[in-house]
């Protein structure tokens, strides 16, 4: 028996294999796409505190090399405004997504993760001990825990009847890349004259012969769309196909917005779009399913190895459906900004203005970067369950201090210790940075946990994060 199940290797699995696998924790990842994605298909924008997380465990460099950057601004409903010059780490990266799928797998297995393909998770029963999983083809595995990172229309949450309240896809998009017969000066002309009032609508060259299309659609259809209905869809709008031919690939998606009642029940757990659904707008979901991933990991390896606190698993739950919440109230905001007619039009003319005050862009971009996220803790200074950025310590950088997944305590005092803690909390005495607080503790997730300068508080702090003492 292993100790967790992970259904899906979508980045949202792949990273948590990863993350159970840093605490030695037996992972299986049952995938059920006999082979992967071809990796051409849907770049994916990863946001500032992804690329946080990523060069939080000595992974950014690889994303660097297959990635292109660019500046964050523009991010909220693509509102086209710069950043504001002092925001730290402005840029992001773009990305196709089964390459981000391929680095986090590769890295979860380089750790020891397993991953069988071609496997479909279609039952599941659990009991005291753990939780029995059954494959499309009946084979029947055990696990301690299970987590359902199958995507949207997650069977694990299905199974366990897990309600997914919210709003069906009110509008579709047709999303490929195509050749294109006509002129590029026709094409750029008629594309100019339709973004005026559709601002949903895109058609941009994207490398050598091949156009990436974006094209409203009229009802929803079948997945993947074929190439008659992108000609179809851009009759009705362009009042020509362009001569459209030879797609390379062709995907549907819809505006739906949903969230689980719940992400845990009992021994089985939902992370990424199994939890949450919602419209592509600011490019979030992925990051949102990494950092669910994040969150989870260490709090779930506590588990397995009997020392986590009592309820320290729920606060996955308590910590992460809210922060998935404001991404469906964001998502939702800029889709109506976005959508044709003089309402919308007027206030996107408003909220532009607006965001000339660099407060208002600010709030905005660390709301999609992720970057503005404050978990309640309770009580206590700003920088309380906020993200503490990278930052050199004088005795290497903070961010590679954090690879290995534990907890840390950056001291300015030289005074406290990690006492019984030490197996799963370093210590970095007196380090350089610009802390302007005498001591913090980190979470293995990067957020702050506790701020302060006594020993007993401290020690009341990790024993609340990390369990009972050792010896
Ligand atoms: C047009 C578009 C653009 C987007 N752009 C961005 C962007 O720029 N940035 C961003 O952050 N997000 C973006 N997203 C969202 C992003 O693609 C998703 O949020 C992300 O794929 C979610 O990852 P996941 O691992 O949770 O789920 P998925 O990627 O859906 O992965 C789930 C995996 O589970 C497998 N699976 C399904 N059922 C089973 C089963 N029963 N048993 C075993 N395996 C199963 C699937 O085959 C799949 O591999 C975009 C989405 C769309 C539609």
């Amino acid at each position: 028996m292993v100790d967790v199940i992970i259904a899906g290797c979508g980045p949202t699995g792949a990273m948590l294999a990863a993350e159970l696998r840093l605490h030695g924790v037996r992972v299986l990842v049952l995938e059920k796409e006999p082979r992967p994605a071809a990796s051409f298909v849907r770049i994916v924008s990863l946001h500032v505190r992804s690329l946080e997380i990523l060069a939080m465990r000595g992974l950014l460099d690889r994303f660097l090399e297959r990635g292109r950057q660019r500046p964050v601004g523009g991010v909220f409903a693509a509102i086209p405004r710069p950043a504001p010059a002092d925001l730290e780490s402005a840029y992001l990266l773009g990305i196709p997504q089964p390459v981000v799928v391929h680095l986090l797998e590769e890295h979860a297995t380089e750790r020891g993760a397993q991953v069988r393909r071609g496997c479909a998770v279609a039952g599941l029963e659990q009991d005291d001990e753990g939780v029995t999983v059954e494959l499309a083809g009946g084979e029947r595995l055990r696990s301690r825990y299970l987590v359902g990172c199958d995507g949207a229309r997650s069977a694990v949450r299905k199974l366990l009847g897990v309600g997914f309240p919210g709003e069906p896809s009110r509008s579709e998009t047709l999303m490929g890349e195509l050749a294109l017969a006509a002129p590029p000066e026709e094409i750029a002309a008629k594309v100019a004259e339709i973004r005026e009032t559709h601002r949903a609508f895109s058609l941009q060259p994207f490398g050598e012969d091949v156009h990436r299309v974006v094209v409203p659609a009229a009802g929803a259809g079948a997945e993947p769309p074929t190439l008659e209905d992108f000609r179809r869809e851009l009759r009705a709008i362009a009042g020509t196909d362009f001569g459209a031919h030879s797609p390379r690939w062709l995907s549907r998606f819809g505006d739906a917005t949903r969230l689980a009642e719940r992400y845990r029940t009992g021994r089985v757990l939902l992370a990424g779009d199994a939890a949450h659904i919602h419209p592509p707008a600011g490019g979030q979901g992925l990051n949102l399913g990494v950092q669910d991933a994040v969150n989870l990991g260490w709090k779930l390896a506590a588990e397995i190895h009997g020392r986590a606190p009592e309820s320290l698993l729920d606060t996955y739950h308590a910590e992460r459906r809210p922060v998935a919440e404001d991404v469906l109230v964001n998502t939702r905001a800029q889709g109506e900004l976005w959508a044709p007619g003089a309402g919308p039009r007027a206030v996107r003319t408003l909220l532009t203005e607006l965001m000339g005050l660099d407060e208002v862009n600010r709030f905005l971009i660390e709301k999609i970067t992720a970057i503005g996220i404050r978990y309640d803790f309770g009580e206590g200074p700003g920088l309380l369950g906020r993200r503490l950025p990278d930052t050199d310590l004088g005795q290497g950088r903070l961010y590679d201090r954090l690879h290995r997944g534990r907890g840390l305590v950056l001291d300015r005092t030289g005074r406290l210790t990690t006492g019984g803690w030490a197996d799963r909390v370093d210590l970095i005495a007196d380090p350089a940075a610009a802390l302007e607080v005498p001591a913090v503790l980190l979470r293995p997730d990067g957020y702050v946990a506790w701020i302060g300068d006594d020993q007993q508080d401290l020690d009341r702090h990790l024993a609340r994060w990390f369990g009972r003492p050792a010896g």
